[in-house]
């Protein structure tokens, strides 16, 4: 089938020399396609397919990039740069002559853009233009509280629809060919008209894949994907949040017809910490001071993620007196730190002796009269 289609002259279709400009071009395609759509020829079997080849020949002729690899490649044929019988060609594997090599998905790039071909007039669904992208997949990832602060890389084993191993995604058995589909030309759509729209659909025969898989592969069934676990290497950032989410472009199930591949979409879980908490991008952590370091004054000795500070607590320190310690909280996006809200908490004993207790009562005669009056009670 390769050498049908290399052998269409798309110029003659258009009934223009091979040195047309894009003018002239454009000027026989829209003069031609108004002559042959087939709804201005009813009962006329073969006016849908010389439409077809028609659009066809415009949607290469029309692109000059397309037009050159065309050119290219016919002229390669001519000159008998591609192998000729041995029963065609492998999947993947390149083959050349006169110093040139081609490979077969080039030629799929040639006649990818056949969902376009019917210029002014063209009505193609965005499936058929860009193929199908892949679907995301998703893992969930737990992360300890200081991972999740300074960033981590991690291994995930995902469970997803990924490339079939046995046959790269090709869905052909190895060592069976694969050639072009013979309905659609390696195009994948297929012309079909309604009302005054020439349309297109996905090819029946292939399934729009523009390819005929002589023999299907064992693993996939020809689909091209296969379940499986796969390990994934991600890349945390420092100051993720739990429930968070992060998306890895590209990591999840590969597209068809030259789709998109879909992405990882990562859901992290963060796990507690036995000191500190977390307020946006701030830490928290409670530190108990004793009765006399809250009266008389002290400088104690607070835990960070990243080593310990002093903090000095002035006298007359009440209980639950926030002090903020300056960038040692989590990293920002944008650069630098939050910071660690440190609550003192005066520590009141429960297991007091009884010569202590006596103490108390000593010290209470310090105490104001009544420390509720502001209350009103
Ligand atoms: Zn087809
Ligand atoms: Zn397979």
């Amino acid at each position: 089938m390769e050498r049908e289609w290399l052998e269409t002259d798309y110029y003659k279709i258009l009934g223009v020399p091979k040195s047309a400009t894009q003018k002239e071009i454009k000027k026989a395609y829209r003069k031609l396609a108004q002559e042959q759509h087939p709804d201005s020829n009813p009962g006329d079997a073969g006016a849908e397919d010389r439409f077809k080849d028609l659009s066809a020949a415009y949607a290469v002729l029309s692109d000059p990039e397309k037009r050159k690899q065309y050119d290219d490649a016919r002229e390669m044929f001519r000159t008998g740069g591609f192998a000729q019988g041995g029963g065609g060609f492998g999947q993947d594997q390149g083959f050349g002559g006169r110093g040139q090599s081609f490979r077969v998905e080039d030629l799929n790039d040639i006649f990818s853009g056949f969902g376009d071909s019917f210029g002014g007039r063209a009505t193609t669904t965005r499936a058929q233009r860009t193929g199908e992208p892949g679907a995301d997949v998703y893992a969930d990832l737990n992360l300890a509280f200081n991972e999740a602060i300074e960033g981590t890389t991690a291994t995930l084993g995902v469970d997803g629809d990924f490339s079939c191993r046995r046959c790269n995604g090709s869905g052909a058995e190895p060592g069976t060919r694969v050639t072009t589909c013979p309905i659609c030309g390696g195009s994948g759509v297929q012309a079909v008209s309604q009302g005054v729209f020439a349309m297109t659909r996905p090819c029946d025969h292939c399934r729009g894949t523009g390819r005929q898989v002589e023999q299907s592969c064992s693993t996939c069934g020809g689909r091209g994907t296969e379940r499986r676990n796969r390990q994934i290497k991600v890349r945390i950032p420092a100051g993720i949040k739990d429930r968070a989410t992060v998306k890895i472009p590209g990591k999840g199930s590969p597209g068809r017809l030259g789709g998109p591949p879909g992405d990882l979409i990562v859901r992290v879980h963060v796990g507690k910490h036995p000191v500190f908490g977390r307020k946006g991008d701030n830490l928290t952590i409670t530190v108990p001071v004793t009765f006399g370091e809250a009266v008389r004054g002290a400088e104690i000795t607070v835990p960070t993620i990243g080593g310990s500070v002093k903090l000095k607590v002035p006298p007359g320190t009440d209980s639950g007196k926030t002090f903020r310690i300056k960038g040692k909280g989590v990293p920002k996006k944008k650069g630098g730190r939050g910071d660690l809200l440190a609550t003192i908490q005066v520590h009141v004993p429960n297991d007091l002796s009884e010569e202590g207790k006596a103490l108390l009562d000593d010290l209470s005669e310090f105490d104001p009269a009544n420390v509720r009056a502001h209350l009103g009670v």
